[in-house]
């Protein structure tokens, strides 16, 4: 179950108040008794992150946004956090009860919803103990967002917000890794190194990926290491509609491919299914302009155990100040946090953002887009360092228009 990456999730946030009975609805959604339930208002103090599998939505990832629910958290504040955390929200549960109906409360937090376009779902909780007012009764009906009346308690109304779920939640939340690359009956050929930095008896998520999604299209598929290419592709009965490989092997596989045959890598699929290609490739061409003593940020999704050769503490500075001459100033941040201020950076480098979704991504490119600092991705410098991006790119020339 927990298999799915938590960034291919979709993500689900809760908002209420502190006493509307969010933790006793997530485990009522989920059929499990996880979430901290408390007849204490305000149990949870934090933003808490829990992927689980919702039937029949399928994998998602529920944030529980107990720590900012406080009423009296000044206004500000809760705006900022909520904030934060709409951020990578696809769509948001707005939690409340016939008592509370839609106040001064939830239309601050619905407003604040509404500015990042996330879809809505109401959700009257408690519908076994409480009566609403005419007042309230009014109120609900002026609202036009999809609406439940569940019991967290007894289950009532929890398959209804199940449907709506799945209803309202956006169609698009990911672009898959081939779509528009492949389609029904075409041959891909993915070309995986194995050597001594690959995981021992496992493929690595990207590869897994790609395989699944090569299936999802119902395509074919030959899987093997660079040293066996020329071997596979004399096999196969037709040339193949497509070749994926890592990046490391893409000058061998390149010499080794006709050049008709459509080649890309596994690190510009994923630039393309995490973020906006092609945003990411405009970023690599600004490259050239930085100078000696610009500012460049460099961001990754997670603190992570850093290797001696460590790609964005020592690979991306060497190679970026390799490239102009001279020193670069570097800053770095890590996990959710993303500086407000972006303007004083001459170029962002971004990690491959595996653990955030797609939506997190777009949110981080169009800020940067804002402040005018142009964006690159880990996948998409590495292409071109190597030599590969335009010729990894081609195959996306059809599909996206400015590359
Ligand atoms: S790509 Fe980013 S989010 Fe994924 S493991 Fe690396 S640093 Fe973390």
């Amino acid at each position: 179950m927990n298999q799915t990456p938590r960034g291919n999730r979709l993500h689900i946030a809760l908002f209420g108040r502190r006493n509307v009975g969010k933790s006793s609805l997530i485990n009522a959604l989920t059929n499990q008794d996880i979430a901290l339930v408390s007849d204490l208002a305000g149990t949870t103090t934090d933003p808490v992150y829990k992927a689980m599998e919702i039937l029949p939505i399928g994998p998602v990832l529920i944030i529980d946004t107990a720590g900012i629910d406080d009423v009296g958290m000044i206004g500000e504040l809760r705006i900022e956090k909520t904030k934060e955390v709409l951020n990578k929200t696809d769509l948001a549960l707005i939690v409340t009860t016939k008592e509370y109906g839609i106040g001064s409360y939830e239309k601050e937090i619905i407003e604040t919803i509404k500015e990042k376009n996330i879809p809505i779902v109401v959700v009257e909780n408690k519908s076994d103990i409480q009566e609403a007012t005419t007042e309230k009764r009014r109120e609900k009906e002026n609202q036009n967002y999809p609406f439940v009346e569940v019991s967290a308690k007894n289950g009532e109304g929890i398959d209804r917000l199940k449907e709506k779920i799945i209803e309202t939640a956006p169609k698009e939340v990911e672009i898959s890794l081939m779509d528009g690359l492949v389609k029904k009956g075409d041959v891909v050929v993915l070309v995986t190194p194995i050597d001594s930095a690959a995981p021992k008896g496992r493929m690595i998520l990207p590869q897994v990926q790609a395989i699944r999604d090569i299936l999802d299209h119902d395509a074919f598929m030959v899987v093997c290491k660079e040293s066996e290419l020329e071997d596979a592709l004399g096999r196969l009965s037709r040339p193949p509609d497509l070749v994926v490989t890592d990046s490391q092997a893409f000058s061998v596989v390149s010499k080794i491919l006709p050049r008709e045959i459509p080649l890309t890598s596994f690190s510009i699929l994923f630039a393309r299914h995490k973020g906006d290609l092609e945003e990411l490739v405009k970023g690599v061409k600004a490259i050239e302009n930085l100078q000696e003593g610009d500012e460049v940020l460099i961001a990754e999704g997670c603190t992570h155990h850093r290797q001696e050769d460590d790609i964005g503490t020592v690979k991306i500075p060497n190679w970026l100040q390799r490239r102009i001459g001279g020193k670069l100033k570097f800053s770095w941040v890590a996990g959710t946090k993303f500086e407000e201020d972006l303007t004083k950076y001459k170029l962002i480098v971004h990690c491959g953002s595996c653990m955030h979704n797609r939506r997190e991504m777009l949110n981080r490119i169009s800020r940067a887009k804002a402040a005018g600092v142009p964006m690159v991705n880990y996948g998409v410098l590495i292409a071109d360092v190597t030599g590969i991006l335009d010729r990894a790119l081609e195959p996306f020339k059809l599909i996206i228009k400015e590359i």
